[in-house]
Formats: structure tokens, sequence, C-alpha cells
């Protein structure tokens, strides 16, 4: 079967890598984004100089329409999707729960968990054998925020993590007998631009001495965890999770 990938915010950081990795691996490639057009054409290049076919669609995945339109581009441009990494996510400057703003939270949650669900619904009205499909996996980025609760830094963002990792839970059984398997990662500190969007860009190095592995880790160590669940070689896992975060 053709391996056919949308990675969502494919285009820096942990999608980034996930891409390069899934194009040493034979997947037809879609990496998504929302507004960064140069990063998105330097990750394209990248892993079309590593022989992959691969398309880069501008859609921000919390609007339904554009989410409609991103999947119309993969099936006419890639052909059937058989794999989703719901990896675009984002999150607010440094702030308590006291100081969160009404607007703040909508966007945080339309970001990080409707989008996913959002992706999710129309990966499985694709790939479900209840829809005619052969079946895929789907595997959502959510972070070790979801356990440790971030606290004096994004509640709101560790919160729309924690509901990926229920939605993760409760996808998978809805599927399992459908021919998907769906799981997640929970990434700790990664040496990503991520931290800019939280007002500390050092924020991996300030903080990775309090991490038992004693550093912070790196995108394609992430992607690693990713690629695996995706692939036959987790092909009795489902509704799981890996933590990458150095035991954190
Ligand atoms: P990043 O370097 O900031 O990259 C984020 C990507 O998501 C970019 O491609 C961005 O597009 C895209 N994006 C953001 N919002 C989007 C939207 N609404 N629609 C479409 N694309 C959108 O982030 P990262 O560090 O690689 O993080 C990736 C995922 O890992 C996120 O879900 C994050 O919460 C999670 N995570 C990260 C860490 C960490 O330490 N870095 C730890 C735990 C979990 P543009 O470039 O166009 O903005």
């Amino acid at each position: 079967m053709n391996k056919v990938i949308l990675i969502t915010g494919g285009t820096r950081g942990i999608g980034a890598a996930t891409a390069k990795l899934a194009a040493q691996q034979g997947y037809r490639i879609c990496i998504n984004y929302q507004s960064d057009e140069a990063a998105a054409q330097h990750t394209l290049q990248a892993l079309r100089a590593l022989g992959a076919e691969a398309i880069a669609v501008r859609a921000d995945v919390s609007i339904e329409d554009e989410v409609v339109r991103l999947f119309r581009q993969v099936d006419e441009e890639l052909g059937p999707l058989t794999a989703l990494v719901n990896n675009a996510g984002t999150v607010g400057h440094k702030s308590r729960v006291d100081e969160m703003s009404e607007f703040r939270l909508l966007s945080i949650m339309k970001s990080n968990v409707v989008g996913p669900i959002l992706c999710a619904k129309h990966a499985v009205l694709r790939m479900s054998t209840r829809h005619g499909g052969q079946g895929g996996s789907i595997v959502n980025v959510s972070s070790r925020a979801a356990v440790l609760g971030s606290p004096f830094e994004y509640v709101d963002y560790a919160a729309s993590k924690g509901a990926i990792d229920t939605f993760t839970q409760g996808l998978a059984k809805e599927v399992a007998g459908e021919g998907i398997r769906v799981n997640g990662v929970r990434p700790g500190l990664i040496h990503t631009d991520f931290h800019a969007l939280s007002g500390d860009p050092q924020r991996v190095s300030k903080m990775e001495s309090g991490v038992p592995m004693g550093r912070g880790g790196q995108a394609e160590e992430v992607a690693e965890g990713i690629v695996w669940l995706l692939s036959d070689k987790a092909s009795y896992a489902t509704g799981t999770f890996i933590d990458l975060s150095g035991g954190r």
C-alpha cells in the first residue's frame, strides 16, 4: 500500500523532523502550516532533496472549511491518506490562570483541541473501513504538560494537552475495529522555536538541569517515536502513549 502522510504543523520543529524521517521511510508527504511560508518552502525543499514526493499546504487546522480544503488537496495530489500526525499546536505567554483572558483560552482550545479533533474526523472519514477506507494510523502530539500541569507558565496549554490525551483514548476505542490505530506522544522540553511563543526562547536551556537526563530533547528524538507508532511495527498498539521527556 502507498504510504501517504499528513503532518499538521509539519514545516518547523517536531513536525519538520517527523516529515524528514517519513521521507526516508518512503511516505508521500503533506506538510501543513499556518502562516510561515519561508519555513514551509525550506522544509519542502529538504523533503524533495531526500527523494520524497511532497506538498506544503497552508491551512488553519482550527477552521473546518480550511481542514476540508487541506484534506481534499491531499486526496487529489498524493492519493488516499494512510497516516495523520496531529502535531500543530500553540501556546500563550507565561501567565497565571487569574491573568488569562477569555480570548486567549478560546484560541488555545481552538488550535490545540478543536483542530486535532477536526483533522482526526476527516482522517477517519477516509481511513475507516466503515467508510470504505483501507485503515490507517493517527498519532496525536500531546505534551508532558498534560501530566505536570505547567503551573505559573500555561495551565491552559497543559489542559488542552490533557484533552488530547483523553481524546486519543476515546477515539482509539471508537475506531479500533475499523482498521485505525490512534496513539499519542508526550514530548518534554524539546529544543524548537515553540518556546519563543511563550515569551522565553531560552526556556529549554534554562530548565534542562531539572531534567533527570540533564538535557533538553531534540525534535528528531520525538520524531522517532511518532514514526514508530505510525508503522506496522506498532501493529498492536492503540490508545497508548510514549513519553519522550528524558525522565521529567
Ligand atoms: P513549532 O516549532 O512552534 O512549530 C509549530 C508548527 O505548527 C508550525 O509549523 C506552525 O505553522 C504550525 N501551526 C501552529 N498553529 C497552527 C494552526 N492553527 N494550523 C496549522 N498549523 C499550525 O512547535 P514544536 O515545538 O515543533 O511543537 C509541535 C507540537 O509539539 C505542538 O503540538 C506542541 O504543543 C508539542 N510539544 C512541543 C514541545 C516542545 O518543547 N517544543 C513539548 C511538548 C509538546 P507556522 O510555522 O506557519 O506558524
